[in-house]
C-alpha cells in the first residue's frame, strides 16, 4: 500500500488514471465504505517514509492486486 500527502498532492487527478489496478479515488467520489481511508492516507502519510526512486512491485503483487477487503491486514 501506498499513500499520498494531502499537502504535497495538487489534485491533478493523473495517478487515478495511472494506478494499474484503480486503488486512487478522488475524495469527492469516494464510496462511504471507502472514506475512512480519508483519514488514514493522511495519517500515515505523516508516519511512513516518502519514496524518492521507483522501486520494482513487491513479489506477491499480483497476488493481492484484486482482492477485496485487504483493509483488515493493514499494520499501521
Ligand atoms: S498525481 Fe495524484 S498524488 Fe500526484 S499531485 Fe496529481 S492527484 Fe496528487
Amino acid at each position: 500500500m501506498l499513500v499520498i500527502d494531502p499537502e504535497e498532492c495538487i489534485d491533478c487527478a493523473m495517478c487515478e488514471t495511472e494506478c494499474p489496478v484503480e486503488a486512487i479515488v478522488c475524495e469527492d467520489d469516494l464510496s462511504k465504505e471507502q472514506h475512512e481511508f480519508l483519514q488514514l492516507n493522511e495519517q500515515l502519510s505523516a508516519k511512513w517514509p516518502v519514496i524518492t526512486t521507483m522501486k520494482p512491485a513487491p513479489e506477491d503483487a499480483e497476488e493481492w492486486e484484486l482482492k477485496d477487503s485487504k483493509r483488515q491486514y493493514l499494520e499501521e
